[in-house]
């Protein structure tokens, strides 16, 4: 997951912000894409797929396309950048023009994970009617632009059901409001225990756990010079491969993986 603080202090911030304020578009939230693409490294800040037009992932759509099938004939459905509401307008009209309700997004991640879903904490949470109530909220799902990332997650390093190796999240807290938020975002959203909490649709997560896995393929020779202390090995993984625009780059560095090989 890559962090987004800097998104308000960020350069075409202002700029974008006027924009918004001077469109007439109904959904004039777009008017924020490119800086927030800019603030991510033109990554989805949940899945961390790349959203550069030329790199953009997709997967067959519609029907379930079986493993040996010849998928020439069916239609795909590209993965693509999209801004929408944190908290969806389903539950928070109030907020449907609001620029800090915004958040970049992967289509994948907004419309086949997130939708509407907007979980708070708490055995009978209230949910907020107006903007005032809204700081009394504890929301279960992560904000990349608000929360301190490294105080929700650690990254784990495992193999599949199947014996494929993946890079994935997993909460860093073992109870309490940190831990519930960090679980239910991985829930969510698929970013950890990826056999259990995969969508059901067998084209989105197959597409998930390949993307878990490509960022094992990523990370894999830099894990191995990390905890060897081969400083020379680390930085031309770190050239090579672009690491730093990655969120998980962070976690390594601050130690806060587990390898479970
Ligand atoms: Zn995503």
């Amino acid at each position: 997951m890559i962090d987004m603080s800097g998104l308000y202090t960020h350069a075409d911030y202002p700029a974008a912000l006027n924009r918004f304020n001077t469109s007439n578009n109904r959904k004039k939230w777009s008017k924020f894409k490119d800086v927030h693409l800019s603030v991510t490294n033109h990554k989805c800040p949940i899945c961390e797929c790349s959203l550069r037009v030329d790199e953009l992932l997709s997967r067959p759509s519609g029907r379930v396309v079986e493993e040996d099938e010849n998928t020439d004939a069916e239609s795909k459905h590209t993965i693509g950048s999209t801004v929408d509401h944190y908290r969806p307008q389903t539950f928070y009209d109030f907020l449907a023009l609001t620029p800090k309700n915004y958040i970049l997004m992967c289509s994948e991640c907004n419309n086949i994970y997130k939708g509407c879903e907007f979980p708070l904490f708490g055995t009978s949470p209230v949910r907020a009617q107006i903007l005032a109530e809204v700081t009394n909220e504890l929301p279960l799902i992560v904000n990349p632009i608000n929360d301190n990332l490294l105080d929700l997650f650690q990254l784990v390093v495992r193999r599949d059901s199947s014996g494929r190796k993946v890079l994935e999240l997993s909460p860093k807290h073992t109870q309490g409001y940190l831990y519930e938020k960090a679980l239910t975002t991985i829930k969510l959203f698929c970013l950890g225990d990826c056999e259990l909490n995969a969508h059901s649709n067998p084209n989105v997560k197959k597409l998930r756990i390949s993307l878990l896995h490509s960022h094992f393929v990523k990370f894999d020779a830099f894990i191995d010079a990390y905890i060897d202390k081969n400083i020379p090995k680390m930085r031309a993984e770190i050239a090579d491969k672009n690491l730093k625009d990655y969120g998980f780059f962070k976690f390594i560095l601050k130690n806060q993986f587990k390898n479970l090989m």
